[in-house]
């Protein structure tokens, strides 16, 4: 089979490998689908301490595929069934586990991070994602490249828990990339009323009004000036903060209405992490502050339920679509920002 390897900094290869072997309790899936994430271009560019030229790792987190064979012990998948997986395991037995958050637990593990991810034609899926509900079936009509969105929508979908939109509220997302847009979408699909979108870059802005028009760009001049006038001085009730930007994060407290909630989605750059905040906005207008990374399980399969059934469409948010072949083109295709996502297909 062909993967793309990465062997250390910006040195990604295509190359033919052995079909994993799979043991009796073990799936292997056939990949149609897996996207490329911001995550994959930090390790990429940044290297990773646990790759190198004796341990290369195949990336790729965000995957979809039809299982291609099961081992023997396997009762509840089949082959030809077309599946999403959700990339976090736990260890099973810790507190975090046992209570559904696997992404939270010490020992997680996760496809294309610290194991064998999806930029491969097969992946050997372990005996704990088997039994973890990793894979999750899906109807056969669902695109594919639409599937392996879903990940990067599970984690928006576990940050929005955190703020806990309601029916009708305001809602300002800052960063208008795959990722906010995904906040967007899923915020209106949750019942807010209006959605703004900011980001520096104009471009950005128009993508996402070209995928979903119900969305309000705020371009150009003060933000904090054209929210107050949009929301006749009230602020808005959530703000997700979806772009790296510390500063974005401070400013986004003298935008907030009474009782107003915040979400610091994803993280910022090493060594820009020490952010000052105002802090008796907090205090004054008794605002809450959150934080979320990765997801668990049943968030992913909410989001997978969601484009089943035709509540959160997400097709029109690929830009991009390679071969594996081409993935170097398709890794610099993404790292431009000049599109939305990035899809390797099968
Ligand atoms: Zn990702
Ligand atoms: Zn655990």
């Amino acid at each position: 089979m062909k993967a793309a390897r990465m062997y250390g900094v910006n040195d990604i290869r295509v190359e033919e490998c052995a079909i994993p072997q799979i043991g009796p309790d073990e799936i292997l899936l056939k990949v149609k689908a897996a996207a490329i994430c911001g995550t994959d271009l930090r390790m990429i560019q940044n290297g990773d301490k646990r790759i190198d030229r004796e341990h290369p790792r195949i990336l790729g987190h965000e995957i979809s595929g039809i299982i291609d064979a099961v081992g023997e012990k396997i009762t509840r998948y089949q082959k030809g069934m077309h599946v999403c997986l959700a990339p976090n395991m736990g260890c099973g037995v810790c507190n975090q586990c046992v209570s559904g958050n696997t992404h939270l637990c010490n020992d997680y593990q996760a496809f294309g991070i610290n194991i064998d991810g999806g930029f491969a034609e097969y992946m050997r899926i372990p005996a704990e994602a088997a039994a973890q509900g990793n894979l999750m079936v899906i109807n056969e009509n669902v695109d594919f490249g639409e599937a392996a969105l879903l990940e990067p929508a599970s984690c928006v979908m576990n940050g929005q828990s955190r703020v806990n939109i309601r029916l009708n509220d305001t809602v300002l997302v800052i960063g208008a990339g795959p990722i906010g847009l995904m906040h967007a979408l899923i915020a209106k699909a949750s019942g807010a009323g209006r959605v703004y979108m900011r980001d520096l870059s104009e471009e950005r802005l128009r993508q996402c009004t070209e995928v979903d028009d119900d969305l309000i760009p705020v371009y150009g001049r003060n933000l904090l000036e054209q929210i107050m006038d949009f929301t006749g001085g009230k602020g808005v009730d959530v703000c997700i903060v979806a772009c790296p930007s510390g500063q974005a994060q401070a400013e986004s407290l003298e935008l907030m209405a009474m009782n107003g909630r915040i979400l610091f989605f994803g993280g910022l750059p090493q060594g820009k992490d020490m952010v000052s905040l105002p802090s008796n906005l907090i205090h004054y207008r008794q605002l809450s502050i959150c934080g979320s990374t990765r997801a668990n399980v049943e968030q992913y399969r909410s989001v997978a339920d969601m484009v089943g059934n035709g509540r959160l469409n997400m097709k029109k948010i690929i830009s991009g679509r390679y071969a594996l072949e081409d993935i170097e083109d398709a890794l610099t295709y993404a790292k431009s920002g000049k599109g939305l996502k990035t899809v390797i297909e099968f």
